[in-house]
């Protein structure tokens, strides 16, 4: 796989976490636990972006700012962020998850699940 491609998928991961502690749910952990949880989530954020080239994090966080989100995994074909779908030779070519790619339709980051 794509070296940037699988640095966004671990980025992606690490902005659901942080969404995730500020949900209801994580209200039970108290503001200490989650402090320091989240202390942890945004350091190692901090050392993934540094790995990621800046034109490619600044592209992913207008798409986040945009659709909440700045990668979509394509399934059967379409894209899981505008549900189009997408032509064969991007979702289907040899080089699969070799090469970072974006939606045609709505230039968000996308790769095969
Ligand atoms: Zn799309």
């Amino acid at each position: 796989m794509d070296e940037v491609l699988s640095k966004l998928i671990a980025l992606h991961d690490l902005d659901q976490l942080l969404k995730e502690l500020e949900s209801p749910e994580y209200q039970e952990l108290g503001f200490e636990v989650k402090e320091t949880r989240k202390k942890e989530l945004l350091k190692r954020r901090e050392e993934l972006v540094r790995q990621i080239p800046e034109q490619v994090y600044r592209r992913y966080e207008r798409l986040r700012k945009r659709y909440g989100r700045g990668i979509a995994p394509v399934v059967g074909g379409v894209c899981m962020n505008c549900f189009i779908q997408l032509p064969t030779a991007v979702v289907s070519g040899p080089d699969k998850n070799q090469r970072l790619e974006t939606c045609s339709n709505c230039g968000i980051f996308i790769y095969l699940a």
